[in-house]
Parts: structure tokens; C-alpha cells; sequence
């Protein structure tokens, strides 16, 4: 099983992408706050951004469909997480394997190295540099960067190869990653669409289910375990 996550799963989880809580960050444009460009023009400004975000996330905390996700994990152990997310919840709710391929804003890497450095806890919102003189930047893919290739090439791999996609609280339209449910039909996949609005998608897949994940993925895994002992 693949299950390839956007950012409807973390959403019934309290985390949105470009809003918060009191709406301070709304006012903001997210191509100045996510993009290299951002960044170089007011890096204070962005890394503010990213540690309010940690702080968000660190304080959400899993839903009952990531917790699912452990449970059909654990029944069919080859299956595997490819996420858009950045916000970690999928490690925490214990899936393995995960694999984001928009990085996570729980790390932090060199902007002239590239290495991953651990924060700083003496300043862990503000500019910090690299041993090699290095900005350190989240380690995240901004707008207008390209993802991991490594990364991707696993992902398509994994699903040129299953049987069954779920395709999660994603609005299949940022490419490349939005090819993955359409991958896995070409290949004779069964593919399981769970997003509360309909997406380009939809009238594809062989199941487009409306409900929230956290209910879905629950009632299914139950069907599953009672079809299955
Ligand atoms: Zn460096």
C-alpha cells in the first residue's frame, strides 16, 4: 500500500499551511516567507515564520488517520507514506516508512553546504551559520526549488510497484508529485481518493470518499482487519 499525504490530513490535526490561530502571519505573502528570494531579502522574518510553525506542530498532535496509517502499516509491513507535509506528524503518529518530499521544518541545513545542523538552543528562532560560514535555511523545498530526485524516484517506484493507493487530503495539482495517484492507475493500482472537496482527480480514481481522513482511514483498517482474521 502507498498512502501519498497533502495537507488535509494535517489540517483535521489543527495545522494549516499558510494560516495560524490569531492570523499574525496572514497578513503575509507566502512567496516572501517560503522562497529563496524571501529569504535572502529578510531571512529574520522567514526563520520567525518557520519557528512559529515548529512551535505549531510540536503542539498539534496526530488524528486518528495517521494513527490508522500505523495500523495498516503494521498488517501489511512493505506499505509506505509519501508526504507533501513538513510538519512531522506522520513520524510522531509512528509511520515507517515516511518519506517528505517537501522536507521538514523540524531540520535545518546550510544554505552553502547543504550539511544538516541541529538548532541552536540559545537562539533557536533567529540567524545561525553553518561551521563553514553558511546561513543555516529549513530544510524544506520553497517555492520555486526542486524536490529531491532521490526521494522522488523512490516514491514513483513504490507505487509503479502497489497494488493499493490511498491519495490523502491532497489536491493532486502540484506537479510532479501530483503524477503519483495517476501512476499508480496506469499500472492497475486500486486507488482510494479521501479529500473533503473534489479534486481534479476524482472522477479518476476508483474510490472518492468526502468524509474526514480520520474517519475513513479508521472504518476502513477495521474492514480490512475483519475481512482479513
Ligand atoms: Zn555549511
Amino acid at each position: 500500500m502507498v498512502f501519498f499525504t497533502g495537507a488535509g490530513i494535517s489540517a483535521e490535526s489543527g495545522i494549516s499551511t499558510f494560516r495560524d490561530p490569531d492570523g499574525y502571519w496572514s497578513k503575509y505573502d507566502p512567496m516572501k516567507l517560503a522562497s529563496p528570494e524571501g529569504f535572502k531579502e529578510d531571512p529574520e522574518l522567514v526563520l520567525r515564520w518557520y519557528a512559529a510553525r515548529r512551535q505549531l506542530a510540536g503542539k498539534a498532535q496526530p488524528n486518528p488517520g495517521h494513527l490508522a496509517i500505523t495500523q495498516f502499516q503494521k498488517l501489511f509491513p512493505h506499505s509506505v507514506v509519501i508526504t507533501q507535509n513538513v510538519d512531522g506528524l506522520h513520524a510522531r503518529a509512528g509511520n515507517e516508512p515516511v518519506w517528505e518530499l517537501h522536507g521538514n521544518i523540524h531540520r535545518q541545513k546550510c544554505l552553502k553546504c547543504a550539511e544538516e545542523v541541529a538548532f541552536n538552543p540559545d537562539n533557536p528562532d533567529g540567524i545561525n551559520y553553518c561551521a563553514c560560514g553558511g546561513m543555516l535555511r529549513p530544510d524544506v523545498v520553497w517555492f520555486g526549488e526542486s524536490l529531491s530526485i532521490s526521494i522522488l524516484n523512490q516514491a514513483f517506484d513504490a507505487v509503479k510497484s502497489c497494488s493499493l493507493l490511498f491519495t490523502i487530503g491532497t489536491s493532486t495539482q502540484v506537479y510532479p508529485a501530483a503524477q503519483l495517484p495517476f501512476e499508480a492507475l496506469n499500472q492497475g493500482a486500486f486507488v482510494i481518493e479521501v479529500n473533503p472537496e473534489p479534486t481534479p482527480f476524482s472522477a479518476k480514481a476508483d474510490l472518492s470518499l468526502r468524509d474526514p481522513v480520520g474517519k475513513v482511514l479508521p472504518n476502513l483498517y477495521e474492514e480490512f482487519y475483519a475481512a482479513l482474521f
